[in-house]
């Protein structure tokens, strides 16, 4: 069975599900990247109706903001329901600027604060699906086709979806939220092939050279984020700012800081030295939130 078969039985499955348990279409989370761009077009193919959203992040290309708008008012004019979903922190709208100096330090590849606020916050009670897959990470690498959503490690569940597995109802029945990941074992070979072959209309970053679609400056894109500042500039001089008024907020509340200027912690941040040194640096404030 080929790969887009065995994805669509998959958005199949889970369609009855979310009807059945949750009266809900399916909700595509979609980044604008190239994995959410291989469900959406599978969605559609699937025959399952669908609503999808998109959380703008503020720290996101420009290219990515306005190819996102193009799709959803395509989806839009094909009668699916799509939303762009704003951040929020305790409430109010927040960006990833406003964060930095809210939580007094910068995102780091251990300490991914942004992610909870820009990106993860609106999946809740329902039948998700995402383009999450194994190839992506060593931390991907066990991610099942579905699997119960919960911030607590421990409750986390996978459940063997493919071979029917029983023990999803029960998490249906509590109205957890299920993440369905179509294209789990999909390589990255397999994504790009798929999209050439429909001819998908892709987020112009790639043609830029950029293999990842993201938030400019992401810890989690290493050295790619000097390529990023040189292409967008204007992100570094915003994250070179919010350093600076988060070290005026550090000072203001009388918290321990090893850098003098917002130099010193842009250096230090773009260096990518800031694994295994980042409780010392915070004496110990930093990294509870198990990100
Ligand atoms: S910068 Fe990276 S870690 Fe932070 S919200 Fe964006 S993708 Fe997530």
């Amino acid at each position: 069975m080929d790969l887009e078969h065995t994805a669509i039985m998959r958005l199949q499955e889970a369609a009855k599900l979310s009807e059945f348990y949750y009266q809900k279409p399916l909700l595509l989370t979609y980044s604008g990247g190239k994995d959410s761009e291989v469900c959406l077009e599978l969605c559609r193919r699937a025959g399952v109706p669908f609503e999808v959203i998109h959380n703008h992040t503020t720290a996101d290309a420009p290219e990515t903001v306005y190819h996102v708008r193009k799709v959803f008012r395509k989806l839009e004019l094909e009668g699916v329901k799509c939303e762009i979903l704003h951040p929020l922190y305790k409430g109010h709208l927040t960006s990833m600027w406003a964060l930095i100096i809210k939580e007094m330090y910068p995102p780091t590849r251990k300490v991914r604060y942004c992610c909870r606020y820009l990106k993860e916050r609106t999946i809740s009670r329902c039948c998700a699906v995402l383009g999450v897959r194994r190839s992506e990470s060593p931390k991907r690498a066990a991610s099942g086709v579905a699997e119960k959503r919960s911030s607590r490690k421990q409750d986390r569940q996978t459940f063997d979806f493919d071979n029917g597995d029983k023990r999803i109802i029960a998490s249906c029945l509590m109205k957890a939220t299920i993440k369905i990941h179509p294209i789990v074992e999909w390589t990255d070979r397999d994504v790009w092939q798929f999209l050439t072959d429909v001819k998908a209309n892709i987020n112009p970053c790639y043609s830029m050279g950029f293999t990842r679609v993201g938030c400019v400056g992401c810890p989690m894109a290493s050295k790619t984020r000097y390529l990023e500042f040189q292409q967008w500039p204007k992100f570094e001089n915003l994250y070179r700012r919010a350093f600076a008024r988060m070290l005026e907020e550090r000072k203001a509340r009388g918290k321990p800081c090893q850098w003098k200027t917002a130099d010193e912690v842009f250096r230090w941040w773009m260096q990518d030295k800031n694994l295994d040194g980042q409780l010392d640096i915070f004496g110990g404030e930093v990294g509870a939130d198990g990100l």
